[in-house]
């Protein structure tokens, strides 16, 4: 760590859940024997951010705490134990900030977030709404020099998340998938990385300006769950033999979406859960034609160290597109209530540097 360097920093923490978020001065963090500290530039805010300050999920919050977990920074400190980065290596911290490393989870590779000993950013321990953090060195995600960092840093927990979803459609290279939610701001990620895998898509929302949107972005076929007079049917007649897609993905945050698609996809298709509707929402599906279609319904939750280095390599090939709103730190509660108004349209992204 530099000697020059700054002992405090700005940082938005709150004590309570759903209490006051304040701007206050902090000491830095200390990066322990395996983890870098990051200067942090920018942060995106998504959705589960507001989730953890106002406690609505059943895993408790680290408190107080400073949120946030979309950060995008250069290295500027380093544990006694790294050494794999250099001090200016350009970095992303997400989700996951460490994993044990020994349990059956860690151990299998490529699906290391489900590690019951799991850090997680922004929520058992302190994230990215401020201008130094830690991160566990295997879990930071390496971005190369030349990535505007205001455009990656949403890609850090949206991308990731639909990146790894996509790819647990098992779909391959030509065959189709449905996304519902297509038009929201994962789902823009969903179809620019669909179409970066070589994935046909059937989008589904309501709406012109979305169905631009979706088309835009290389969905082949719209189908407006508003209008349609039978979801099931269109869905499946977009599909180029009829049957229904490969696969689909619901980055809907809605019951009903789900249980549609364990419906339209083909026989042997996959269905991938991705939003989360309230508590206690049920997937509900026929069990005859579950079994009798042999149809695979599963979860998927953000992604491994990989996953997050794969998504980050298309962005920085320019292959994906992230519109983003540039605000300050000390606008966080203000992006909550936008949030929580549903008044955003594409991704916050606050300027640590201000
Ligand atoms: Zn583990
Ligand atoms: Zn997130």
């Amino acid at each position: 760590m530099s000697s020059h360097m700054s002992t405090t920093q700005k940082a938005q923490v709150f004590q309570s859940n759903g209490g006051p978020i304040k701007l206050e001065t902090i000491p830095l963090p200390v990066p322990k024997a395996d983890e870098v500290l990051v200067h942090l530039k920018y942060t995106g805010v998504c959705h589960t951010d507001l989730h953890a300050w106002q406690g609505d999920w059943p895993i408790v919050t680290k408190k107080p705490l400073v949120g946030g977990h979309e950060g995008v920074g250069e290295i500027v400190g380093l544990g006694s134990g790294v050494h794999n980065y250099h001090l200016g290596d350009k970095v992303g911290i997400k989700w996951i900030n460490g994993t044990c490393g020994t349990c059956t989870y860690c151990m299998h590779g490529g699906i290391e977030q489900l590690c019951p000993q799991a850090e997680l950013s922004g929520y058992t321990v302190n994230g990215t709404f401020q201008q130094y953090a830690t991160v566990q060195a295997s879990q930071a995600t390496r971005i190369p020099d030349h990535v505007k960092l205001a455009e990656i840093a949403p890609v850090m927990c949206a991308g990731v998340t639909v990146y790894t979803a996509l790819k647990r459609t098992e779909a391959k290279p030509g065959q189709t998938i449905a996304i519902t939610g297509a038009g929201g701001g994962l789902g823009s990620f969903a179809l620019q990385y669909a179409k970066c895998l070589g994935l046909r898509v059937i989008a589904i929302d309501t709406g012109k300006e979305k169905e631009q949107a979706c088309r835009a972005a290389g969905a082949e076929a719209f189908v407006d769950y508003m209008t349609t007079k039978d979801l099931i049917q269109d869905v499946k007649n977009h599909s180029p033999d009829g049957f229904g897609p490969h696969g689909a993905l619901i980055v809907a945050a809605a019951e009903k979406p789900m249980q549609q698609a364990t419906e339209y996809v083909r026989s042997d298709g996959v269905v991938v859960c991705v939003g989360l509707p309230g508590h206690g929402a049920l997937i509900k599906a026929d069990v005859f034609q579950t079994v009798a279609r042999m149809v695979t319904i599963r979860g998927s939750y953000v992604g491994s160290m990989l996953d997050a280095q794969e998504a980050v390599d298309f962005f920085a090939r320019g292959l994906i597109k992230c519109p983003t709103q540039i605000k300050k730190l000390e606008d966080l509660p203000s992006v909550y209530d936008d949030m929580k108004a549903a008044r955003i349209t594409g991704r916050i992204v606050l300027d640590l540097q201000k």
